[in-house]
């Protein structure tokens, strides 16, 4: 380490540290040493304090206690006669930077300063990254959608070039996060003026216009051990380890670095994340010395992306249709209003469908789009508004009836990832808009087309030989197919909702959040699908079929060793090869007795309730206080990390309306409380659930936010509805 860099990135430390303390100190003369402060949604305090130290911050002064710790890691900077590397210096200057920063953010949120909103474009910042989001991002984080992330500090040096560094980002499905400034102007301004879309559905991210919100950043990126890994707070290495093994972040320092920037570099170097720079620094390359450190620099912004990604070792394979607009899940998110809308198809205002249909490999012709209507290029030319019918039959030597509907679910998705094209809904209630951007870039009805043939070929490689796409735009035509689309949607929901966990001898496993949580394993039965809520048995199984060696494994049932709980012999001996031997066994069908282990993305929780001998359910993002008196924040902190606890369990919201959901524990007539936007979500299969249990009033005896927030209320409650669940057997 350069002995230049060392003392920048001491002289920035100390600078850090003087502020924090200034603006800590004036905070308690004001507020007082106990007043109670956390970051909005989080049950880790102030994160990387939290992790590195193992102490959690409460109060303002905890915080004081808490500054104490960076001051131990501050050094004098070198002298000039000495030589050595001043790697420790450098690096502990990092890390008293980044609680420096963290205890600076958290005053600012007391004070009303953050989110920081520009006074000159009334852009509001992201400010602290929720858990909540954390956890719903997990996913994408896992199975590849979203490779890594990029930190992007100061500004380029024209607009220009700040949107192309973006859009390669985008279109390489990273994402961005935007703080710092240099000369002057950032990144979030240079693409504010040029109209780009900022937020979470665009993965561009402004977390603020300082480089200490960066922390931000990296806060969220600490998490990832906490929630995901099991990590232990205070276990320093086991966090730095996972966090250079397992999170895939990098950073792009844009324009002139000062001692701030060098320090906070250092911060994320500690962490394992390296930077490029588009000005002349010192490079330093792995030393072996140290975790992994790594400065380097670009000068041409057209490559910089290229170098961040090489330098950090991530793989990236952009699989994009031929198409004249730009394509990736970072366009998904994007919107198209009414005024910006060149045509569009379905949304109730005009017939319209999407039906993936199976054919033999001699009926049809690999690649071929055909558009059925009477001068098709003038109706469309024309705008406004047109029926569709989207028809897209598969060939295939192992094509299965079954997948029809995994394939389907993909439409949404391809047509969604191409710029300025926009897609809700499913089957015959689906939506559709080109922007007048997209057609001015030349995109035709055809290119629908095209999308649909080139993804799917893509997603489904080693089951779809060929793909027809047929695109009806006469009323008449749409009208009709519609019809068999219909009948055929109601077959295949049939033959869905008939299959049983008894019916197949296969269950499937889903091993993606094993990058993230290594012993947890998903167990995918035709009743229970995965926790996040994003793959089911079907999918599973197609997976399998795709990739063979991918991350979704069949697992042979075995024998049946108890029905009530839902344990079986197959399902034993594989999760013991695939959770490395942290699980032995595995009851389905409880959550009392060796439940299934969480990985951090569930989509809910599920957690007993003793005093009233039932569960509550809530779900990921429900902000206030729950019966079992906590946050979904906080409880979900203490679920995960691939670990089973007993009473405890992450599950997908269509679990609950399963036959099996909690079967062996006596079903959902366990469920006294859930949120009032869950209940809703679920209350046409729940009601029918209820009725079949034979409890039909059931939905109404299930407490919610407005009823009580605490369990004597609850019980309260519960008695004077009589809910079943409290003359049920004891469940402990
Ligand atoms: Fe992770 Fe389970 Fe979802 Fe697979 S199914 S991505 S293992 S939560
Ligand atoms: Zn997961």
């Amino acid at each position: 380490m350069s002995k230049l860099i060392a003392s920048a990135a001491i002289r920035g430390a100390k600078n850090l540290v003087a502020r924090a303390e200034e603006a800590l100190d004036k905070a308690i003369a004001e507020k007082g040493k106990d007043l109670v402060f956390e970051f909005p949604d989080t049950a880790f305090y102030l994160p990387m304090i939290y992790a590195m130290t193992g102490f959690p911050v409460k109060t303002l002064g905890d915080m004081k206690v808490a500054l104490g710790f960076a001051k131990e890691l501050l050094h004098d900077e070198p002298e000039d006669h000495i030589w050595k590397p001043y790697l420790g210096e450098a690096l502990d200057s990092g890390m008293a930077t980044l609680f420096a920063e963290e205890i600076i953010l958290a005053v600012r949120y007391i004070n009303g300063l953050e989110p920081y909103k520009c006074p000159e474009t009334g852009l509001v910042y992201n400010g602290f990254i929720t858990d909540t989001i954390q956890r719903s991002l997990g996913i994408q984080l896992v199975d590849g959608t979203m490779p890594g992330f990029a930190a992007i500090i100061g500004a380029a040096p024209t607009e220009d070039i700040a949107v192309t560094i973006c859009k390669e980002l985008q279109e390489k499905n990273i994402l961005t996060f935007l703080s710092g400034q240099s000369n002057g102007d950032s990144v979030t301004r240079q693409l504010q003026r040029k109209g780009v879309q900022l937020g979470w559905d665009t993965r561009l991210v402004p977390l603020g216009p300082d480089t200490e919100h960066t922390l931000y950043a990296l806060d969220w990126a600490i998490r990832a051990s906490l929630i995901f890994g099991n990590k232990k707070a205070g276990d320093f290495a086991a966090h730095l380890k996972y966090q250079k093994d397992r999170v895939f972040a990098f950073a792009l320092a844009l324009g002139p670095l000062d001692d701030i920037k060098w320090s906070t570099g250092a911060g994320a170097i500690n962490m394992g994340f390296p930077a490029v720079c588009d000005t002349d620094v010192p490079v330093i390359h792995p030393t072996g010395v140290c975790l992994y450190e790594e400065v380097d620099k670009e000068f041409d912004h057209s490559k910089i992306v290229q170098k961040a990604i090489e330098v950090r070792g991530l793989k990236i394979i952009v699989e994009k249709p031929p198409i004249p607009v730009s394509y990736g899940p970072a366009f998904e998110g994007e919107r198209i209003r009414k005024e910006d809308t060149f045509i569009e198809f379905g949304g109730q205002r005009t017939p319209s469908f999407e039906w993936v249909r199976t054919r033999e490999l001699e009926d049809i012709e690999d690649n071929k789009i055909v558009i059925v209507g009477e001068n098709w290029q003038d109706k469309f030319e024309k705008g406004g508004q047109l029926p569709l019918g989207i028809v897209i039959d598969i060939a295939g030597r192992k094509m299965q009836k079954d997948f029809e509907a995994v394939i389907e679910r993909k439409i949404h998705h391809n047509i969604n990832e191409a710029q300025g094209v926009w897609h809700m809904g499913q089957r015959d209630i689906n939506w559709i808009r080109i922007s007048n951007a997209a057609k001015k870039d030349g995109f035709t009805l055809e290119h629908l087309g095209i999308v649909q043939a080139t993804m799917t070929h893509n997603r489904f490689r080693s089951i779809v030989d060929k793909v027809q796409v047929t695109l009806y735009v006469d009323e008449k035509d749409v009208l009709a197919v519609q019809e068999e689309a219909r009948a055929a949607y109601k077959d295949r929901d049939k033959r869905i909702g008939s299959l049983t966990d008894e019916a197949v001898d296969i269950f499937y496993s889903c091993l993606l959040c094993q990058s993230f949580a290594p012993s947890h394993v998903c167990v995918m039965t035709p009743e229970r699908l995965g926790l996040c809520g994003a793959y089911n048995w079907l999918d599973g199984k197609a997976a399998f079929e795709i990739d063979p060696t991918g991350g979704n494994q069949p697992v042979p049932k075995g024998e049946l060793l108890d029905a009530k709980y839902g344990r079986y012999t197959g399902v034993d001996d594989y999760l013991k090869q695939a959770s490395g031997g942290a699980v032995e066994t595995l009851n389905l069908y409880t959550i009392m007795e060796n439940p299934m282990t969480s990985c951090g993305c569930f989509e809910c929780i599920v957690a007993i309730l003793p005093e009233a001998n039932g569960v509550m359910i809530i779900n990921r993002g429900f902000p206030t206080m729950t019966p079992i008196g906590m946050k979904f924040s906080t409880l979900a902190g203490t679920v995960g990390g691939g670990v089973q606890s007993p009473g405890f369990m992450g599950i997908g919201v269509n679990f609950i309306t399963s036959n099996k959901f909690l079967f062996g524990d006596g079903g959902i007539k366990r469920v006294v409380w859930m949120p009032k936007g869950l209940k809703e979500r679920v209350k046409e299969g729940f009601v029918k659930r209820a009725e079949e249990e034979g409890v039909p009033d059931l939905f109404d005896k299930i407490a919610d936010e407005s009823i009580c927030e605490d369990s004597e209320k609850l019980v309260e409650f519960l008695t004077q509805v009589n809910h079943p669940a409290l003359s049920m057997d004891p469940m402990i």
